[in-house]
């Protein structure tokens, strides 16, 4: 088969397109043809130089297909079938796994990490990674949902707690997760507050559901996030942008309020003034991807068109050097799909 490939870490010249032997399904496995395969800002680190990363690699965490063939110990899907893959790779035996907490196990990574993922035109995966979709939705809109969508409703649902009719800030309404938390917060009736970079990213916040829109360039995020709340402050703030954002997100909590973050592409040192934690008794929540669970929760509000994925842009894998550097540019509202 046709693969993209890293021999070694670096810039997107790393990325080479070439052959590779066809995977050999177990016979627990399912044998997937992918026909998208959505990009997420961890590929771009990944070619950068991840620890645990085995080389060669090929990355690609999100992913929709067609089943190929199953093995003889597989049950619930069948040959032709359509399908996208839970982005997740996890031992399935554990405490954390089989009690439902798939991000807590000690062999959990993301699909196109740890182990190896979808930008090829062949994979073979376990049974419980392959989840049908409805016709109605493409491959290149399923390819974009699984990795934004768990997270924001692992972050907001799981770890969070959202009540309905909560305010809600999201950073970056343009990014994957951005677009995704967005939509979980109005599903529970939250007034969400959304940042943005420009008017038309700030316009396509709007139209996914944002009630507000802060422009994260030319205004203060925390005064501005105050001002729309009559100084209250909101109840959750969804942070994933780092360093940069990390005061203001502070700023903008209410007494008792909850910032979830999920990471760090503007830096990860930040600090905390133990004074505000303590007095104002904010909490801080880490979080990372979500559990099956979730996964197959958040699928069906999609799979009703609850929930929309964005795609911004397609390539073909052979152009795979290009839709990162596209990536890099970070001028994208919603997901890059590679299409083998
Ligand atoms: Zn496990």
């Amino acid at each position: 088969m046709k693969a993209a490939r890293i021999h070694e870490f670096g810039g997107p010249e790393v990325l080479r397109y070439e052959d590779v032997a066809d995977p050999k399904p177990r016979k627990d496995q399912v044998l997937i043809r992918v026909k998208a395969c959505a990009m997420n800002h961890i590929d771009l680190w990944i070619r950068g130089g991840l620890t645990g990363v085995k080389l060669p690699h090929i990355i690609g965490s999100d992913i929709a297909g067609e089943v190929v063939e199953v093995g003889e110990y597989v049950t619930s899907v069948k040959a032709g079938q359509r399908v996208l893959l839970a982005p997740m790779h996890f031992c399935n035996h554990c405490v954390a796994c089989t009690s439902g907490r798939q991000n807590q196990c000690r062999e959990f990574t993301v699909l196109g990490n740890g182990v190896d993922g979808g930008n090829c035109e062949l994979m073979a995966v376990p049974e419980v990674n392959v989840i049908p979709i409805p016709d109605s939705l493409g491959f290149n809109e399923a390819a974009s949902v699984p990795l934004v969508f768990v997270t924001a409703f692992h972050m907001l649902t799981g770890r969070a707690s959202i009540r309905p009719g909560q305010t809600v800030l999201v950073l970056g309404a343009n990014s994957g997760v951005g677009i995704a938390a967005i939509q979980v917060a109005k599903l529970f009736q939250a007034t969400v507050i959304a940042t943005a970079g420009d008017d038309h990213k700030a316009q396509r916040a709007r139209e996914l559901g944002a009630d507000f829109v802060i422009d994260h360039y030319k205004q203060k995020i925390g005064d501005e996030a105050r001002k729309i709340t009559a100084k209250e402050g909101v109840d959750i703030v969804v942070e994933h942008v780092g360093a940069a954002t990390w005061n203001e997100s502070m700023k903008a909590l209410k007494p008792g309020g909850t910032l979830v973050t999920c990471g760090a592409t503007t830096g990860h040192s930040v600090s905390v003034d133990l004074r505000f934690l303590f007095s104002k008794q904010y909490n801080l929540l880490g979080s990372y991807m979500g559990t099956m669970g979730e996964l197959h929760e958040v699928l069906r509000h999609v799979f009703h068109g609850k929930l929309k994925a964005v795609v911004d842009r397609t390539f073909p894998l052979n152009e795979i050097r290009a839709a990162h550097e596209h990536m890099e540019r970070s001028q994208m509202f919603g997901k890059i799909v590679l299409n083998p």
